[in-house]
Parts: C-alpha cells; sequence; structure tokens
C-alpha cells in the first residue's frame, strides 16, 4: 500500500472499543500540541487520551501504534513519533 493512500479515518471502528461513528483523533498528542497523525477513537476513548486520563494513554497509544504500523507501515511509524 502507498504511504500516501488516503485512508478515511471515519470508515474504521473505535481502536479501543470497536465502535463505529469515530472522530479523527490526533495522535500521539492533541492537534494544537503538535499531533500529525490521526487515528479512529470514539468520542469516550478520544478524551480519555486527550486529558489523559490514568493508564489510558498508554494502553491506547499501544493500539493506535500497532493500527499505524498496519495501515501506514513501520517508517509512518517512526516519523510519527520521532524516532
Ligand atoms: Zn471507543
Amino acid at each position: 500500500m502507498s504511504p500516501t493512500r488516503k485512508i478515511s479515518i471515519k470508515e474504521h471502528p473505535c481502536l479501543v472499543c470497536g465502535k463505529h461513528g469515530v472522530d479523527e483523533a490526533h495522535y500521539p498528542v492533541r492537534r494544537s500540541h503538535g499531533g500529525t497523525m490521526v487515528v479512529p477513537l470514539c468520542r469516550f476513548h478520544h478524551r480519555l487520551l486527550d486529558d489523559h486520563v490514568g493508564e489510558w494513554p498508554a494502553i491506547i497509544a499501544q493500539l493506535a501504534d500497532a493500527w499505524i504500523r498496519r495501515m501506514y507501515g513501520e517508517e509512518r511509524l517512526k516519523e510519527v513519533h520521532g524516532w
């Protein structure tokens, strides 16, 4: 798959709970903090990520990283994190 292929985030279920009707959640940090990737999260899990609630950011990060790797490839994942 070409890394430039446009992926419609809203067609995907929430990475955490599988619910449809997702937000385009900026990752690894909210857009105002420089997040350049968007991942599918329902409103509830989007808020847990952005508000840094408990262990949720770490849990969601594992799922988001796996999803980005699967959808865009390892190189894009490295770019997202600046690795
Ligand atoms: Zn969810």
